[in-house]
Formats: structure tokens, sequence, C-alpha cells
């Protein structure tokens, strides 16, 4: 009734068929079902549907919905902005942070990560099209932050991330993605190994897994329109 069973199938489709379009294998572009401001009946059902991956941005909430749905196998990805006085959470319950963009926030995520759950996964998230409204670190700063959280001890560096500017059109939405891409192409020739891109939303995901995204997050085109925040509270609470 809620659809999203069938949602999720679409959408695997469609990823699976942007893969082979781009002579990629479809194996390598995973799905993060982005369930910020969505009720627990919708992620039970995605779960139900096989869908492993989940995508929270806030801490509070995304709190409430690892700690309601714990035992259910699901992997939990932080994709909000970071702020440095609500590490200890994030690092204790989340699988991934995709949004790290200053050192200060990866060494505590680091310090507070506990040890029986081994390391935290992060991406750097860069300011692609240099918004001022925007988090992200900037593509100069980039090589700096990268090694030096390459180096802590408790988190595991797997990529970078961006949240472009909207842009219409195919060909358009491929740039700020093309220099992700780069991006990180040009860490790993210095020697910084990343195996995670994380682009691509509802609106632009055939665009990201063109460019070579790994990971794309998409809420919308999954659980349809998000909720005002006090609806989807009443109903996780
Ligand atoms: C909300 C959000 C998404 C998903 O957006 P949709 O357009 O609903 O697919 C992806 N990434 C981040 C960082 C988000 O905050």
């Amino acid at each position: 009734m809620i659809g999203v069973t069938e949602n999720l199938r679409k959408i695997r489709d469609l990823l699976d068929r942007a893969a082979s379009d781009a002579g990629r294998d479809p194996d390598r572009v995973r799905l993060v079902a982005v369930s910020k401001l969505q009720p627990l009946a919708k992620i039970l059902e995605a779960a139900d549907a096989g869908q492993r991956h989940f995508g929270e941005n806030t801490v509070q909430e995304g709190l409430d919905k690892v700690t309601k749905l714990a035992g259910n196998g699901l992997t939990w990805h932080f994709i909000g902005h970071m702020q440095s006085n609500k590490t200890r959470a994030v690092a204790e319950h989340f699988d991934w942070v995709h949004t790290v963009d200053r050192l200060k926030v990866a060494r505590r995520l680091s310090d507070q990560r506990p040890r029986e759950l081994g390391p935290l996964n992060v991406c750097l998230q860069i300011n692609i099209d240099a918004e001022a409204a925007k988090s992200g670190v900037g593509p100069a700063a980039l090589p700096e932050l990268a090694s030096a959280v390459s180096e802590l001890p408790r988190l595991n560096l797997r990529g970078l991330m961006c949240l472009p500017a909207i842009r219409e059109g195919f060909d358009e939405q491929r740039l700020p993605f093309a220099r992700l891409r780069e991006l990180r192409e040009a860490l790993e020739e210095t020697g910084i190994p990343l195996d995670t891109l994380s682009m691509g939303m509802t609106g632009d995901f055939r665009a990201a897994v063109f460019e070579g995204a790994t990971t794309v997050r998409i809420g919308t085109a999954i659980f349809g329109p998000r909720q005002t925040t006090l609806e989807a509270n009443a109903r996780v609470g």
C-alpha cells in the first residue's frame, strides 16, 4: 500500500541500467535509502524488501531510528552536517559518516569510536560548487585533510562525498560529479586509496553513476515526499 517495495525495485532497475549504459558493474553501485523525515513503517517495508543501507541527516532522529531498529541487520549512514558537539552519538551508533569536512570533527569521531565496533567508515564532504551556505572542504584544502584523516586510528577513510547545486540536464549534472571523481584520482596518485564516491540523489543519480558513483543517496524516489519534522517525530515516537 505504501509503495516503497515497488519504488525500490524501480530505482534499483534504473541504477542497474545506468551502470550498464556507462559500462560499469551494477554491483559497484550501492543504494543508500535516505529515510530522514520518514516514518518507521516505511523503513521497515524497505528492510523487508531487502534494503540494508539507510541514511539519516540529524543526530536525534537518526539515533531514535537506529535504536528502535537495532537487531534488524541494517547499516546506518550519517549524511547530515556534522557538529563537533554531536560526534559521540554518531561515533557510537552509525557505521558510516559521509560528511566529515574538518580535522577537529574527524579527531573526535576517532577518539570516541568504541573499540568493539571496528573503525568508523568516513567520507570527506567536498563543497564542490563553493557555495557559501553549504558545508564541505574546498578542493585546495582537501589533500592536507585527507592525509591527516587517513592517519586517525579509529577511522577508515573510504572516499569523497558531494552535494552539488541543483542543475537541469544530464550533461550539466555530470560536471560536478566528474570533478569529484578527478579529486579522488588525484588523491589516489598521492598514495591515499579511496573506494567510495558518494554522489547522486533522486534528481541526478543517473549522471552520478555515469561519473563513477559507488554510493547514491536516494530518499524521495523511494519513500515519497518527506513529512514535516513534527509529523515525523510523532510517527517515530
Ligand atoms: C536528503 C538528502 C538526500 C536525498 O535526497 P532526495 O532528493 O530525497 O533523494 C541525499 N543526500 C543528502 C546529503 C541529503 O540530505
